[in-house]
This record gives structure tokens, C-alpha cells and sequence, in this order.
């Protein structure tokens, strides 16, 4: 195999410069992008740009590239666009083996061919990969029904910052025994290893999918209706609460709108369905059920990836907090505390609310910006939880910071971090409490 030398792999070629980590749109920083083709190659990269001290940035589609805080150093991404395919699919078994340069898209295309699906949502930001998705370890509206990332795996491969391949799990976990390294990888945003290849657990491809819009009064009603009634009493896959500005933002009339995602069997989904239009009634006392829509197939399909891409997408600052599910309420109140023009979505069964705007890059507004999440992100740790910097401008970062008070355990996690990058050259600074 050609040897992969940090020193002979050119820029490439008519690659635009790479975003400057963690800014959006800020002046790009132009480290060197390398693209190994295999995992021995990325074990030799690793090693070299150790022994060298290089920062060194993993990137999958880039698609997450703004979340937590840029990093302190970037000298060389290293994508992992190379490392793409499936290696193996066992459809009886529903698992399938896959590199993790693989875009979900091309994964989920693959799957349908078997009649199967990684449920991740239709299709998640263009070029998202397996790797991003799991160092990541975020899941969209579907965890209601499938969990996050860390439920859908058996088993991961990686390369450690001193080039050694490592792996943990596999096809099947069986007893995990002694330390579960895969629950300490995903989510890690790529502080501690590179991932190579990932065992993921798919599913059946739904029969029938179709989602419901419920108009209602407010977004504490909505939010009520979806949690105490229809997550409570029924199997949906997706329950989000959209307030007025979120409705307007996908096209929809600007009100509080429940958004339901119902998938399975005609007979089980047309249950549902009707279910729901009686709690919908009854919630507004048994007047008709107030408007409601329904989304088939494509239209749903559609639908969802506005709500995961577009919303984000179009604004400049979005910040992830979660809590409890008891405490949601609490949490959203919070965020409704403000004249700020913002957009907020809500998990109905499971407590994370994102809030999206688009600040005017003045210093009056972003300190205006700074003093409200500050309270809300001292609201949400008071209730419990936690809030989080996904995405935010150049000038707002300074002020907010991407993470909240660390938590009790981050000695541990500084200990784990020397432990697995003695040198700390993978995305130096990129995670909470500057790991
Ligand atoms: C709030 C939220 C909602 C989401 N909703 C959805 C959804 O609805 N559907 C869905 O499919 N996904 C969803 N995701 C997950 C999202 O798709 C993943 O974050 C995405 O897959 C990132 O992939 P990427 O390849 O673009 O990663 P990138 O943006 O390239 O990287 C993200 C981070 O992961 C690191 N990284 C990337 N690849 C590797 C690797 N191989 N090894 C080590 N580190 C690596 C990078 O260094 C960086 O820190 C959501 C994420 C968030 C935060």
C-alpha cells in the first residue's frame, strides 16, 4: 500500500479553504486538509502528526463544524471522506458494518434497497457522516422512538492520537465487560480518538409515515398536549412542539403547532391518527379538533428534513438546551422571557428545546443577546440541565460561551483526555471545560 506521509499529501486541489472551526463565516484559517484512503493510513497519519504536535481537526461532511468551541489550534483537518462504504450487511440480523466517511444519506439509500433504514431522520444535513454522527452522539426529533446514536451502536473501530487501532464491541454486544469505551467515544465531538468504522443496529423500513400539524393556542398548550396526552397514550416517532416564529420560518401559518410523526402499520398509524384528533378535541374541551393537517409519505418526509436542516440553516445563533421532560415547561417559559425575535422547537418526549435566531451583529443587540442566555442557560442548569452552543456569530462567541458550567465529573474527563491524547492534538479546546 502507498505510504500516506503528512509531508507528501498536497492541499488538495481546488478544495475551497476549510471554514475556520467553529465560526460561522468568520475569516477562514486554511490548515491542510489530508483525505487517507484507508484506516492504516489514518493510523499513520495520526501518529506523525502526534510525534509533530499538529492540531489536528477530524472532519466527516462538516456539517457539524460550529458545534462546542472552536478549537484553540488547527493545523491539519483530517477528513475522512476517503474512508467510505459499507463493509458488511447482515439483514436478518439488522446490523450493518460501515466506514465512517459514509455519508448517512448514501447509507439510508443502500439500506432501502434491503427494505431498511438506519432511522436517523429522512435525510439528515447533505453529507452528514456515520463518524459525525456518532462523535457527535446528537439525534433529531426520531429519538423519541429510536434513541440517539449510542442506542443504535454495537460496535466501533478507532485510531488512537499514537496511531494505534483500536476496537470495542461489535456485530452484537454481548457483556460488555470492564470499561464500555464506545459510550466514552460517542458524543467525545472528537477530543479523544478517530472513528473508523461503526456496527449500527437498523430497522424495518415503516409500511406507512405520515405526520400530523395540530394548531394550538399557545406553545405551553402545545407542549402540554404532546406531553401529558399523546406521548403518554400513544407510540409516535416524533413529537415537536414548533412556537409561532418556527411554524412561520418552515411556511407554516405562524402559530404553535405540534408536529407528530406517525410510522408502521396502515391499521396501527390510522389508530393513532384518530386517537390523536379525539386528545386534540378534548384538549380544547371538546370543541372540533383545531386545525389539523396531515402530511403523507413524501410530503412528511419533506416536512422533517425542513425542520432538522432548514431552521438551523437559516439562522445565525442556535443554542441546544435540555432537561428533564418534567422540568420542559419550566425551561421553555424561560425562553419565552424575552422580546428577542427567536424561534423555538421542543421535544414532547424528550426535553431538549433549541432556540434559533438571527442576531444583528451590533454590539447593543449582542450584548442584549449575551444577557438573555446567560439567565436562560443559568435557568436551565438551575432546573437541572444544560444548554449548549451549536452554532453562533464570531462576536456573540466571546460573550457566551459554547458550554455551560462543567459538570461535577470534569476531572475525570481531563483524566480520561490525558489518558487517551497525552498531547492533546485532537480538536484541542473543542469540548467543555477547554478539553
Ligand atoms: C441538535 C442536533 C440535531 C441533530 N439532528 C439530526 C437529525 O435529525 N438527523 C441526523 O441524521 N442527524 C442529526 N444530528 C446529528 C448530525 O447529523 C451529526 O452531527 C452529523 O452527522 C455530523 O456529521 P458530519 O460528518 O457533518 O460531522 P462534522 O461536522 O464533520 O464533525 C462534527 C464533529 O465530529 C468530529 N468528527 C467527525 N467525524 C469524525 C470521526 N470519524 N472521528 C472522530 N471525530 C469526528 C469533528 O471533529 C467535529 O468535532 C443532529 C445533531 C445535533 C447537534
Amino acid at each position: 500500500m502507498e505510504q500516506l506521509s503528512l509531508d507528501r499529501q498536497p492541499e488538495r486541489p481546488g478544495r475551497p479553504a476549510e471554514p475556520s472551526p467553529g465560526s460561522a463565516g468568520g475569516p477562514p484559517r486554511a490548515p491542510r486538509t489530508i483525505e487517507p484512503a484507508t484506516e492504516e493510513e489514518v493510523a499513520r497519519a495520526l501518529a506523525e502528526a502526534t510525534a509533530a504536535s499538529l492540531a489536528v481537526l477530524p472532519r466527516g461532511g462538516g456539517s457539524q463544524w460550529g458545534l462546542g468551541e472552536p478549537p484553540r489550534a488547527g493545523d491539519l483537518v483530517l477528513s475522512l471522506a476517503g474512508l467510505r462504504g459499507v463493509v458488511e450487511h447482515a439483514p436478518e440480523e439488522l446490523v450493518v458494518r460501515v466506514l465512517a466517511g459514509t455519508p448517512l444519506e448514501e447509507l439510508n439509500r443502500f439500506l432501502a434497497a434491503h427494505g431498511q433504514w438506519l432511522p436517523v431522520e429522512p435525510v439528515a444535513a447533505p453529507g452528514a457522516t456515520v463518524g459525525g454522527l456518532l462523535a457527535t452522539g446528537a439525534a433529531g426529533a426520531r429519538r423519541l422512538a429510536f434513541g440517539t446514536p449510542r442506542d443504535m451502536t454495537t460496535g466501533l473501530r478507532f485510531v488512537l492520537p499514537d496511531g494505534r487501532v483500536m476496537h470495542n464491541g461489535a456485530r452484537v454486544v454481548k457483556n460488555v465487560a470492564g470499561y464500555d469505551v464506545m459510550r466514552l467515544l460517542i458524543g467525545s465531538l472528537g477530543t479523544l480518538a478517530v472513528l473508523t468504522e461503526a456496527w449500527l443496529r437498523v430497522r424495518p423500513l415503516p409500511a406507512r409515515r405520515e405526520t400530523l400539524l395540530l394548531a394550538e393556542e399557545g406553545p405551553l398548550e402545545a407542549l402540554d398536549l404532546g406531553r401529558r396526552r399523546i406521548v403518554a397514550e400513544l407510540l409516535p416517532t416524533a413529537v415537536e412542539l414548533l412556537d409561532a416564529g418556527a411554524a412561520a420560518r418552515l411556511g407554516l401559518p405562524a402559530r404553535s403547532t405540534l408536529a407528530v410523526a406517525l410510522e408502521g402499520d396502515a391499521p396501527g398509524v390510522a389508530y393513532q391518527r384518530e386517537r390523536i384528533a379525539r386528545l386534540a378535541a378534548e384538549a380544547t374541551g371538546g370543541a372540533a379538533a383545531p386545525g389539523l393537517e396531515r402530511l403523507e409519505a413524501e410530503s412528511s418526509d419533506a416536512f422533517w428534513r425542513a425542520f432538522h436542516q432548514e431552521l438551523p440553516a437559516g439562522s445565525g445563533l442556535v443554542v441546544r438546551a435540555g432537561v428533564t421532560l418534567a422540568e420542559l415547561p419550566a425551561l421553555l417559559a424561560a425562553s419565552l422571557e424575552t422580546g428577542l425575535e427567536a424561534a423555538r422547537v421542543a421535544g414532547a418526549g424528550h426535553g431538549v428545546l433549541r432556540l434559533f435566531a438571527s442576531p444583528a451583529e451590533d454590539d447593543e443587540a449582542l450584548d442584549e443577546w449575551a444577557l438573555f442566555l446567560r439567565r436562560w442557560r443559568a435557568r436551565a442548569e438551575a432546573l437541572g440541565g444544560s444548554a449548549v452552543v451549536e452554532k453562533a456569530p464570531d462576536r456573540l462567541r466571546p460573550r457566551f460561551p459554547a458550554w455551560g458550567t462543567p459538570p461535577p465529573s470534569i476531572g475525570l474527563m481531563r483524566a480520561v483526555k490525558a489518558r487517551f491524547d497525552p498531547r492533546g492534538v485532537l480538536n484541542p479546546g473543542r469540548f467543555v471545560g477547554g478539553i
